[in-house]
């Protein structure tokens, strides 16, 4: 990210001094010898790592969508957005879930630049997360800011925490969806927006 972090968190957060130490202790309870030397340093790069898994904390939906355009012309069929790239990591197990995030909004009036979407999903996929919650912070956050007629968001990913361990479920895909204005009322609406995911 070009962009410089500014973490919002509370004032007794921890020092980065006491993140590492953290991690530190973590390599010695699996029973590594954090002194080793291919391993003296990775106390610095996870916290490192952990900065970007998490930057957004620090960045804000309201201010990324906060620039909209009124020249669209004649045209009012919706905008959908199709195969945007989903990288997350679930609040139960900080274990990466990867996939895609398919977004169509029907707009009233004002639209947003296109890449202002992708920034979006960062705001929402760069936290600790559920799926499910963050399909609906997403959809929400368009609903909220540029007041469409209509939103549509669907997610389909796989979960890492499935896919290496406990289950060990290799090609399950998660799908989950959240319809707001006229994709919530009209049937045809949805349909319409899946089938053009489809395509
Ligand atoms: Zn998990």
């Amino acid at each position: 990210m070009k962009k410089k972090l500014k973490l919002v968190v509370p004032n007794n957060r921890p020092s980065r001094a006491e993140a590492e130490q953290a991690v530190r202790t973590l390599i010695e309870w699996i029973g590594e010898n954090p002194a080793r030397e291919g391993v003296r340093e990775t106390p610095k790069r996870v916290v490192k790592a952990f900065e970007e898994y998490f930057r957004g904390y620090g960045m804000n939906a309201e201010e990324i969508l906060s620039k909209t355009f009124k020249e669209v012309g004649t045209y009012d069929g919706p905008v959908l957005v199709k195969n945007l790239r989903l990288e997350s990591r679930c609040e139960h197990h900080l274990a990466p879930f990867v996939g895609h995030v398919h977004i169509a909004y029907v707009p009233d009036g004002r639209v947003v630049g296109l890449s202002k979407l992708s920034r979006l999903i960062d705001v929402y996929a760069s936290r600790m997360q559920t799926q499910e919650r963050l399909t609906s912070e997403i959809a929400d956050a368009l609903d909220k800011y540029i007041k469409p007629k209509g939103v549509a968001v669907l997610i389909e990913a796989e979960h890492f925490c499935m896919k290496l361990r406990g289950v060990g479920e290799d090609n399950a895909w998660t799908v989950t969806t959240r319809f707001l204005g006229s994709y919530k009322k009209d049937a045809s609406a949805r349909e319409n927006f899946l089938k053009m995911v489809r395509v």
